[in-house]
């Protein structure tokens, strides 16, 4: 399987190092789906834009990508929409606070600081509800290409699971609205965002879709030019500095790369011309990215010398 031994070998020898950070972090317990995971799962699967591959631990293994999801919300919804439609309605800075506050939306009159907080990927979903008559299979249909997997599906139980526990969702949702700043009703948004959320993904499968995020937005193995480069290049620039919430300094400061988390213990990085990496640990730490796959990320970009800095 594995072209370059020496990446191998990194990531086994990461996948011992990490070891003593079990139990540091604390598995998500917002919905009972969730709450069920082991703690002591660990995957890392990393693709080089030269079309090699190479995994350890439970690569293979499916889990809840949560807030990755974001990501591919945004790259649909940027050519779905003029993004000049979209950039009036969600900002493009660090929030500092919580991915689910809603201090900030109250202060701010309902435009959400960026599209990876709750809020800034809630209108996202909603500008493309807004473009599609069904927007849940063009989203899937997205990810399933960028992953070359078919079989990726919603995990139809964390999915009710949300809508059941979204309260805080909900309540972002209504408070948008409020502010017209959601064009569907609110709850046909949320069905939507919560669906996006319950997408089951192997650490391999998000490797994969994000490929061409370190590829000038060029997928390696057809040539095809999925998105410019120029999009490619923002969405990196806001991962830097949005796509860990209110733990993205710290990030940057450890691992140095762009990144996106989820709340299932997904992490997925960059190393703009080189690799995609998907890490996936489900403990969290505080501000819910995985403790684990951060410090698994951390000692990739130090032991190989690449981040973008
Ligand atoms: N489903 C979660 C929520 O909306 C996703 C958040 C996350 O992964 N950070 O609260």
């Amino acid at each position: 399987m594995s072209k370059r031994p020496d990446i191998q070998s990194l990531i086994d020898e990461i996948a011992e190092a990490v070891k003593p950070e079990f139990g540091k972090g604390k598995v998500a317990d917002y919905i009972p789906a969730l709450a069920r995971i082991p703690g002591d799962r660990f995957a890392m699967a990393v693709c080089a834009v030269d079309g090699s591959e190479w995994r350890t631990g439970e690569a293979l293994r499916s889990f809840s990508i949560q807030s990755i999801s974001k990501v591919f919300t945004l790259l649909l919804a940027l050519e779905t929409i003029p993004p000049d439609e979209l950039w009036e309605r969600v900002g493009r800075e660090p929030s500092g606070t919580p991915f689910n506050s809603l201090m900030q939306l109250e202060n701010e009159r309902g435009i959400p600081r960026n599209p990876f907080i709750n809020s800034g990927a809630i209108v996202v979903t909603d500008a493309i509800a807004a473009h599609s008559a069904s927007p849940v299979p063009h989203l899937m249909n997205m990810v399933r290409k960028l992953a070359g997997n078919p079989g990726i599906i919603i995990d139809e139980e964390v999915a009710r699971s949300e809508e059941d526990h979204g309260h805080r969702n909900a309540a972002i949702a209504h408070f948008l609205k409020s502010h017209g700043n959601l064009r569907a009703e609110a709850h046909r948004v949320l069905h939507l965002y919560f669906r996006q959320c319950a997408i089951a993904m192997s650490a391999m499968d998000l490797a994969r879709a994000f490929l061409p995020l370190a590829n000038e937005g060029v997928v390696p193995s057809s040539g095809e030019q999925r998105f410019p480069a120029l999009r490619v290049k923002r969405v990196n620039s806001l991962l830097l500095t949005c796509g860990l919430y209110d733990g993205v300094g710290n990030f940057a400061f450890r691992v140095g790369i762009p990144a996106k988390s989820g709340v299932g213990g997904g992490i997925v990085g960059i190393i703009p011309g080189k690799y995609s990496i998907c890490v996936w640990s489900p403990e969290l730490d505080e501000l819910g990215n995985s403790h684990v796959g951060t410090a698994a990320l951390e000692l990739f970009t130090r032991k190989t010398g690449l981040s973008i800095f």
